[in-house]
């Protein structure tokens, strides 16, 4: 660009001569300062009235400030009439001279305007949330990153002062649903709008929950005795188990279900979408008049799926008489994931679907990947879905719990996915996502935000942007370990939604942890910091406990290989791997933490029960065997 040397009235008032560039500088705007040398030069001005959120919104900004710069910037009421240069949150009054209320009417509940007009810069959301994501518009402008919650993914640049040329940004998100995370600071600094704090008012409401809510609805413990017939019949008796199904065909149970959402719709302010689905589990009812509304000779994941848009039509006829326009988010799950095959069953017009990509298809390789088998059968129910409603939403495992805390290197299927998501008309996502194994797929979930908000980001960009800003001088390094993970479960021939003790051991092979450990060793030879440090620290210890999961894995794989006394020895030693790694991590669960839980070793859980299963093997009793099924 080319410098000129152009004539600019600064802050304090006298002339000075300086070189500039851009429409600022053009314009005979001098840069509006808000802090510098240890000086607040601004003031934050919220709206006399102001709400939760720009309360929230003008206290997160200060606080982020104070840690960039040192320096409080003062908060005041917009009553006060504060004097110079000012941060406007919200719908303060001057804020009606910079953005003008008709525009900011355009902008829906989450969009925003930042803009800059003389000594105002305005930051002013549609609606409360837009204010709060105007103000992450600055942190992004600032360089401040949230990688992950809690101080080590905080990347905040130390900076002596803090200025904005011309300045006047318009935004509003590719989804309108974007659930990723459960840290109400993480969440919001990236845009996201699932936001757990209830003392802020409601941003994007799934209620009474994103699934399951079959338990909330007809609750077993208030309806098993007043109305047994409500529950899935198994064995000939109507069953006494919570995780039951419901009876899809009884005639009473659409209204009773109707009426509970009503009571919630009138109670609960901001629905945007009132959730039917049924418990987890296959305790499906077995009685004739159910069985009548199933298809034979169906994919298994079809199987339950007439009863269920059955169902789903008859609780939404219902609602309607009281909630005409109340949009209804219904389940699509294991055996029903796929819409009935029956062309003159057509979804009711209020019905919206949450389609879980669920265990059967694969995370592994993109949705939109023509060679991924499983995920084109995913695909083409997606399109059958489409036949029947607008609304569809899509309940994704970022974090999957049968991966058993080992690294989830799914940013690439992410990366690939959520434009395409766009670009077919889905409306939003949730994911699972836990803090239990965060550093193992942290970068999965902030890409995940990143895009949900904006789809048309550019990927390569910003996670070359995250090595620099997240390891410093180690940035080479991880960019190669972060890469030869991705690249080993891209290339995969195998699909898979998780399951690590079916696939950790193709995934983390030993060629691939070998080259995982010498690109940290070379970032820790490089790093200069020690927030660095610790979080190669926290990367490495993942590493290693992938490594010795694999490691059993294999020894269990091999095993099973061999027959007799061979095999038993063999299972021993796969049983000795991982119970020395499951004591490890439940024992030293402070260095483990944000790695590993051990969470799945314990009760019934997957991995307790595979040491049941290992331990009966090398008992003698099933280790007579040749080769494994
Ligand atoms: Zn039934
Ligand atoms: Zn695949």
């Amino acid at each position: 660009m080319r410098l000129r040397m152009v004539c600019l009235r600064v802050a304090a008032g006298a002339m000075a001569l300086v070189a500039a560039s851009g429409a600022a500088a053009s314009r005979g705007e001098p840069p509006l300062l808000l802090i510098d040398s240890g000086a607040a030069r601004a003031t934050i001005v919220v709206p006399q009235q102001a709400g939760p959120a720009e309360q929230y919104a003008a206290n997160d900004l200060q606080a982020v400030l104070e840690k960039m710069t040192g320096v409080r910037l003062p908060s005041v009421a917009d009553a006060a009439a504060a004097e110079g240069t000012r941060i406007l949150i919200g719908g303060t009054r001057p804020t009606d001279a910079v953005v003008p209320p008709l525009e900011r009417k355009d902008l829906g509940e989450e969009g925003y305007i930042v803009r800059r007009r003389g000594r105002d810069l305005a930051l002013a959301g549609g609606g409360p949330y837009g204010t709060i994501y105007a103000v992450a518009e600055l942190y992004d402008r600032l360089g401040a990153r949230w990688y992950l919650p809690g101080e080590l993914g905080e990347v905040i640049p130390r900076r002596q002062r803090v200025s904005f040329d011309r300045l006047d940004v318009r935004r509003t998100p590719s989804f309108a649903m974007r659930w990723v995370g459960t840290d109400t600071a993480w969440n919001l600094r990236n845009r996201t709008n699932r936001v757990p704090d209830d003392r802020l008012p409601p941003a994007f409401v799934v209620h009474p929950g994103i699934y399951h809510t079959q338990t909330v609805l007809i609750p077993h413990r208030e309806y098993d005795r007043p109305h047994p017939e409500f529950f899935a019949l198994i064995d000939g008796r109507r069953s006494r188990a919570g995780e039951c199904k419901l009876c899809n065909s009884n005639p009473d149970l659409p209204a009773e279900i109707a009426r509970n959402m009503s009571r919630m719709l009138r109670e609960v302010p901001g629905i945007d979408l009132i959730s039917l689905s049924p418990t987890d589990g296959q305790a499906w009812c077995e009685c004739p008049e159910c069985r009548k509304l199933d298809e034979p000779d169906v994919p298994r994941d079809q199987r339950y799926s007439r009863r269920q848009m059955v169902l789903y039509n008859r609780v939404a006829g219902e609602l309607e008489k009281e909630f005409p326009d109340q949009l209804m988010l219904v389940g699509a799950y294991n055996v029903y994931t796929c819409p009935p095959k029956d062309p003159e069953l057509r979804a009711h017009r209020n019905l919206a679907v949450v389609i879980c990509h669920y265990d059967g298809y694969c995370l592994a390789h993109p949705v939109n990947d023509p060679s991924c088998e499983p995920n084109r059968r995913y695909l083409e129910l997606v399109r059958a879905w489409q036949r029947h409603t607008p609304h569809v939403y899509f309940y994704e495992y970022y974090s999957k719990m049968n991966w058993v805390d080992l690294p989830w290197p799914i940013v690439h299927t992410v990366a690939a996915d959520i434009p395409f998501f766009k670009s077919i008309g889905i409306e939003g996502l949730f994911t699972q996502y836990t803090l239990e194994h965060i550093w193992g797929n942290f970068l999965v979930h902030y890409v995940a935000a990143r895009l949900l908000w904006d789809h048309t980001l550019d990927v390569p960009a910003l996670l070359d942007e995250f090595y620099r800003k997240f390891y410093g001088a180690a940035a080479a390094p991880m960019k190669r370990y972060h890469e030869a993970l991705e690249t080993q479960v891209a290339r995969s021939s195998v699909h898979f939604p998780g399951n690590a003790p079916a696939n950790a051991a193709h995934v983390f092979t030993e060629a691939l942890l070998g080259e995982l450990r010498t690109c940290l060793n070379e970032a820790n030879r490089l790093a200069d910091d020690d927030l660095v440090r610790q979080r190669i620290a926290k990367i490495a210890l993942s590493t290693e406990y992938a490594a010795r999961f694999s490691d059993y894995c294999r020894l269990r794989n091999a095993a099973m290989e061999l027959a007799g006394k061979d095999r038993q020895a063999g299972l021993q030693n796969a049983l000795k791997t991982i119970e020395s790694l499951r004591d490890e991590v439940l024992k030293d669960r402070q260095r483990y933490a944000g790695v590993a839980s051990g969470h799945y070793f314990t009760g019934r859980l997957m991995m307790a029960r595979e040491i049941d299963k290992l331990r009966t093997l090398t008992s003698g009793k099933g280790a007579t065997g040749g080769k494994r099924k």
